[in-house]
């Protein structure tokens, strides 16, 4: 008997026949004896609803109120997932995220949890109970106002609750059977991973690869606890998401892969500070300036200044739903910071090389850059972590460049692997 956390997202309980289905995955797991405690995201894509809707009645919804709204979502599917599993004659038992003693910071909209206080979960185990949490939600510790996690979040309340119950195994439930290789509604021949390490699934989340949260993997890891990304819409294996790839009797062949996956993200955007002089300290006072407005940023590049100005060019990327803030943001500070003029481009994509293979084997690099000149595609910015090789390039050739730098890898599938089961992609 082990205790495992489920984590079913939006797709998975669409609509009742879903919520019908999964319910019977829940009770077939309690009834093989182990105890099972369920997080839930919202149905379908009643988050975006929600947000469209509070849109219509203010422009600029306070943060608070817009929480308060969203964390409804995931409280309706919970509760109507309990009845599934009631009338299946097992008995459930939903909390709301503050119930279930997910404590968080007080930051509206991209709150981080503190500390997890289950003993309302544990209790609901000892006397036998599915426990259903609402993903994606916590309570300030400070405000004691309802917060939520940031968008697919509920990952991370799983793996925070399963860190807190010493659970074997966080399982989260998709409607694609596991990690892929690149997404495969680009890459029809992407393979599925049947493992991959907390370090590249870090580097594939930060670089664009939806299917976890970035901080459900930084949580994982730091707990040691093993993740099983899987299809709610088949009884197939996923990929493990696990501390070291190798397995005892795979372990050469294992070794071998040397590229784990190619990811892509066209969600952020690119500013430009043109004409910054090249002294100490205006760095500092760029990034600073949009620090200040609370955006986090992605890649940075600077050149060399030009030797007859003395001034150089600084580039940085963050998410487009920021651009405006880090522009204006810097707008105001031109004259105290000294720079000559600003540039926006939300024309943008970003492409990445993923592996751990890349440390110790050479020519990546001269495969990358050689698979995206023979596919035509411009490079705009480079930046590269151990084991990560990332570009910016147009977002119109995102899709031709994902596909080449597969190939190149030799990373396709022979056949089509990947089903994609549910999902608008909203
Ligand atoms: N329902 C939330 C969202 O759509 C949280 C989640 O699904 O993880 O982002
Ligand atoms: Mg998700």
């Amino acid at each position: 008997m082990a205790r495992i956390v489920q984590k079913y997202g939006g797709s998975s309980v669409a609509d009742a026949e879903c919520i019908k289905r999964v319910a019977q995955r829940i009770v077939a797991t309690r009834k093989a004896g182990h105890e099972v405690v369920v997080v839930v995201s919202a149905m379908g894509d009643s988050t975006d609803e929600l947000i469209d809707l509070a849109e219509q009645v203010s422009p600029l919804p306070p943060a608070r109120e817009l929480d308060m709204l969203l964390t409804a979502g995931e409280r309706i599917s919970m509760a109507l997932l309990a009845m599934a599993i009631s009338d299946l004659g097992v008995e459930a038992r939903s909390f709301t995220g503050s119930q279930a003693g997910v404590i968080t910071d007080a930051v509206h909209g991209k709150a981080r949890i503190i500390d997890v206080t289950p003993g309302r979960i544990r209790h609901a185990l000892d006397e036998g109970a599915v426990a259903i949490v609402a993903g994606f939600q916590g309570v300030s510790q400070d405000t004691k106002d309802i917060t939520t996690l940031g968008r697919g979040g509920s990952d991370t309340t799983a793996v925070a609750l399963a860190a807190a119950l010493e659970a074997a195994v966080c399982e989260i439930y998709t409607d694609v059977d596991g990690v892929f290789s690149a997404d495969p509604r680009i890459v029809p021949t992407a393979r599925k991973l049947d493992r991959t390490t907390y370090e590249e699934m870090l580097e594939l989340a930060a670089s664009g690869a939806k299917v976890l949260h970035l901080r459900c993997v930084e949580y994982a890891r730091r707990y040691a606890l093993p993740i099983h990304v899987r299809s709610s819409f088949s009884g197939r294996e996923g990929t493990w998401v696990v501390a070291d790839r190798s397995t005892e009797d795979e372990g050469d062949t294992m070794e071998n892969a040397i590229i784990s996956g190619v990811a892509h993200d066209t969600s952020e955007a690119k500013v430009t500070v043109v004409g910054v002089p090249d002294r100490p300290g205006e760095a500092a006072a760029i990034f600073e300036a949009v620090a200040a407005a609370e955006i986090n940023i992605d890649m940075i590049v600077q050149n060399v200044s030009a030797a007859s100005t003395g001034r150089t060019d600084i580039s940085f990327t963050l998410p487009k739903a920021e651009g405006q803030k880090a522009m204006a943001a810097l707008a105001r500070g031109k004259d105290a910071i000294g720079f000559e003029a600003l540039q926006y481009d939300d024309g943008i994509g970003k492409v990445s090389l993923v592996g751990a293979g890349m440390r110790t084997h050479p020519g990546v690099s001269a495969t990358f850059f050689r698979a995206l000149a023979d596919a035509g595609v411009n490079v705009e910015l480079i930046s590269t972590s151990e084991i990560r090789v990332s570009v910016v390039c147009r977002a119109d050739d995102v899709a031709a460049a994902v596909a080449a730098v597969h190939s190149a890898f030799g990373l396709d599938a022979a056949a089509p692997e990947a089903v994609v089961y549910g999902g608008t992609g909203r």
